[in-house]
C-alpha cells in the first residue's frame, strides 16, 4: 500500500457507512481537498440536464443554489464526456468564463467526473496559485470518484430498500389494524349475539313463569281461604286444626314463591314512586347488618347528591335483600360487603355495544362482595329461575331471577362482574328520574272490625275464586251480588234497586278489564267504591291500570283476613 493511498482507505470506509447523499457529499468534499492538498474543493451534483454546486467553499458561495445547464459549464462537460478537465490558468483558458471566477481565489482547477455508467456528479479541486495537478493527484481524485460513485449507488439502493421496508411495514401495520378491527367487530357481534340469546331465554322463561304464577294464585286463593275458613269452623283443640294449619302454611310458602316468579316475569304489581335510592339503602342498613352477621363488614357509600329514581320501594328492598343474601352466602369466612350508589351516563357507544341499553342518565346501585366469585359458566345462568349452586334446602335459585325481573320492570339493567376467588359485583342501573321525591307513605286506615253489612258486587271470572270470595264476604255479614264478567256486572248495576257500596273486581278478565268496568260504572253509581284484585299485572294493566287510576288493590292469592281488611279499609275511606 503506497503511503498516499492510506488516507483514501479511511475515506472509502467512511463512504461505505454513509446512508444519505448529503453525507457522501460532505465526506467527498473534505477528502478531495485533504488528499491533494488543494486550496478548495467542491462537489457538483447532477440533476437531470442541470447541475449545481453543493459545497460552501470559497468557490461555491457565488454559485450556491444556482443551477447550470450541463452543457454550459466545465463540470457538466467533464461529466458528459467522462473526462477529467484540467485548467491550469483560469484566465488563459477559453473553456471557462474567466469573469465568473474573478471574485474568487481560483487560479487553477481540476474537475473529475463521477460516472460509473452515466454522469452522477463531479469532484472539483481548486488552487489559488497556478498549479498543474500531478498524475498521482489525479489518480487519487479518480479513485475517490470511483468510490463516490459506489457510495452514491449504495445510498440510492439503501433508500430504495428503506422505502420498500417502510412499504412492507406500512402494509403489515395496515393488515394488522384491519385484523384487529375485524377481531373487535367479531367480538362485539358475539357479545351482542350472546346478549340476544340470553335475553330471549329470559323472556321465554319469564312468560312461562308468569303464566304458571297467574294460575297458581287462583288455586292458592282456594287453598288458603278454605283451609282458613274450615279451621274457623272447628273447635279449639280439634286435631284437624293442626292439619289445616299445615295446609295453610304450605299454601303461604307457595304464595311467596309465586310472588317471586311474578317478580321475575315482571308481572308483579308495582307502585313506583320518585325515590332517593340512598335513603332506601340507609333505611335497610341495620336490618342488613343483622342479616349478614358479624364476620362481614358492611360499607355503605351513598352520596347525597345522587339523583332520584322512579321505582317501587318494596321491590328495591327485595333487590337489595337478595343481593346481600347472596353476598353473605359467598363469604362464609367473612369479608366485606359494599353497597354504593352513583350517577352514571351511558353514551351512544356504550348503548351500541350493550343490547337493549338506551343512552342516557342512570343511577347505579353496586353491590360488591369479597367472596368466592363465580366462573363464566355460572355467570351465564345465574338469572335463570331455579338455577342454584347451593345445597338442597339452602338455595331456591329464585333470588337473582327476582332481582332481574324487578330491574327490567323498572326499565333498568343489571350486569355482573365476578372473578373466582376474588369476589363479585352486581351493578344495577335504573333510569334517573327528575321530580319531587315521594311524600312519606300515608298509613293505611286502621280498621277495628272485619265484618260489615254493606252490599258488594263481586266480579270474577274464575269460578272457584268467585265462590271463595263470596263465601268469605257472606260469612262476615256482607250482602254479595256476583257477576262472572263485566257485562253481567253492568246489568246487575242497572237492575239492582238499592245502593251498591263496593265493586270488588278482578283486574284481568276477558272482554272487559276490571279497570274499564270501574270507569263505566263510575257514571252509573258515583258513590260506589272500587277494590281491584289481581295476582298479576302486565304492562297493559300497569299503563292504563290500577296504579294510575288510583284504585285500591288487593293482591292475590286472597286470604280471608287480607280480603276482609282491605274491603273494610276501602268502605270506611271518606
Ligand atoms: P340462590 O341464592 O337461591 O342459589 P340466586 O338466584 O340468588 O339463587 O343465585 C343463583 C346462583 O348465583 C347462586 O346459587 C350462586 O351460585 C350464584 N351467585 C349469586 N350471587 C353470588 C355472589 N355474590 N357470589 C358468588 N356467587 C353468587
Ligand atoms: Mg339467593
Amino acid at each position: 500500500m503506497s503511503p498516499s493511498a492510506e488516507p483514501l482507505v479511511a475515506v472509502i470506509q467512511a463512504l461505505s457507512r454513509a446512508r444519505t447523499l448529503a453525507e457522501v457529499q460532505e465526506i467527498v468534499r473534505h477528502a478531495a481537498r485533504a488528499l491533494t492538498g488543494a486550496d478548495g474543493a467542491t462537489f457538483v451534483q447532477r440533476d437531470g440536464d442541470q447541475c449545481f454546486y453543493v459545497d460552501e467553499d470559497a468557490v461555491a458561495p457565488l454559485w450556491k443554489g444556482k443551477r447550470f445547464p450541463m452543457n454550459a459549464c466545465i463540470s457538466g462537460w467533464s461529466m458528459l464526456n467522462g473526462k477529467v478537465a484540467v485548467i491550469e490558468d483560469i484566465y488563459a483558458d477559453a473553456r471557462v468564463p474567466a469573469e465568473a471566477y474573478r471574485p474568487t481565489f481560483v487560479k487553477s482547477l481540476a474537475m473529475v467526473p463521477i460516472r460509473p455508467s452515466a454522469p452522477m456528479g463531479a469532484i472539483g479541486n481548486y488552487w489559488a496559485q497556478r498549479h498543474l495537478p500531478t498524475e498521482s493527484e489525479l489518480n487519487l481524485l479518480q479513485a475517490l470518484a470511483d468510490s463516490t460513485s459506489t457510495a452514491m449507488e449504495n445510498v440510492a439502493l439503501y433508500a430504495e430498500l428503506e422505502a420498500r421496508v417502510k412499504d412492507r411495514t406500512d402494509a403489515l401495520a395496515m393488515a394488522k389494524r384491519s385484523l384487529d378491527e375485524r377481531e373487535t367487530a367479531k367480538k362485539e357481534l358475539e357479545q351482542t349475539e350472546h346478549q340476544l340469546r340470553q335475553s330471549q331465554k329470559m323472556e321465554a322463561v319469564g312468560q312461562l313463569a308468569g303464566g304458571i304464577a297467574h294460575d297458581f294464585n287462583n288455586a292458592l286463593t282456594v287453598i288458603l281461604s278454605f283451609s282458613s275458613l274450615a279451621a274457623g269452623h272447628l273447635k279449639v283443640g280439634d286435631p284437624l286444626r293442626d292439619d289445616l294449619n299445615e295446609i295453610r302454611k304450605a299454601g303461604e310458602r307457595a304464595a311467596a314463591l309465586t310472588q317471586q316468579l311474578l317478580a321475575f316475569s315482571r308481572k308483579q304489581m308495582m307502585n313506583p314512586k320518585v325515590l332517593e335510592l340512598g335513603k332506601v339503602i340507609r333505611g335497610m342498613e341495620n336490618m342488613l347488618r343483622r342479616l349478614i352477621g358479624e364476620d362481614i363488614s358492611l360499607v355503605v357509600v351513598t352520596p347525597p347528591q345522587v339523583a332520584a329514581v322512579f321505582a317501587d320501594i318494596g321491590q328495591l328492598e327485595q333487590v337489595l335483600m337478595n343481593l346481600a343474601l347472596n353476598a353473605r352466602d359467598a363469604m362464609p369466612q367473612g369479608g366485606k360487603l359494599t353497597i354504593e350508589t352513583a350517577d352514571v351516563r351511558f353514551d351512544g357507544e356504550y348503548a351500541g355495544t350493550h343490547l337493549g341499553v338506551d343512552a342516557g342518565d342512570y343511577v347505579m346501585l353496586a353491590v360488591s362482595d369479597t367472596g368466592s366469585g363465580m366462573d363464566k359458566e355460572t355467570q351465564l345462568r345465574i338469572f335463570e329461575p331455579f338455577f342454584t349452586t347451593k345445597a338442597k334446602g339452602k338455595g331456591t335459585g329464585l333470588g337473582l331471577s327476582t332481582v332481574y325481573g324487578i330491574v327490567k320492570q323498572s326499565n333498568g339493567h343489571i350486569w355482573v362482574y365476578s372473578e373466582l376467588g376474588k369476589g363479585t359485583t352486581f351493578k344495577v342501573y335504573l333510569p334517573r328520574r327528575a321530580g319531587t321525591l315521594a311524600m312519606t307513605e300515608s298509613k293505611p286506615l286502621e280498621v277495628r272490625r272485619l265484618s260489615g253489612t254493606e252490599t258488594i258486587l263481586l266480579v270474577e271470572d274464575d269460578e272457584q275464586v268467585r265462590a271463595v270470595a263470596k263465601g268469605i264476604l257472606k260469612a262476615n255479614g256482607y250482602n254479595v251480588l256476583v257477576a262472572r264478567n263485566g257485562g253481567e256486572a253492568l246489568l246487575t248495576c242497572e237492575q239492582f234497586p238499592k245502593p251498591i257500596h263496593l265493586l270488588l273486581t278482578d283486574v284481568v278478565m276477558p272482554q272487559m278489564s276490571g279497570v274499564q268496568l270501574a270507569k263505566r260504572l263510575a257514571g252509573l253509581r258515583p258513590d260506589m267504591k272500587v277494590l281491584c284484585m289481581s295476582g298479576y299485572t302486565d304492562e297493559a294493566v300497569l299503563r292504563h291500570g290500577v296504579v294510575d287510576s288510583g284504585l285500591a288493590f288487593v293482591q292475590k292469592p286472597l286470604t280471608p283476613e287480607g280480603l276482609l281488611l282491605k274491603v273494610r279499609q276501602v268502605l270506611e275511606r271518606g
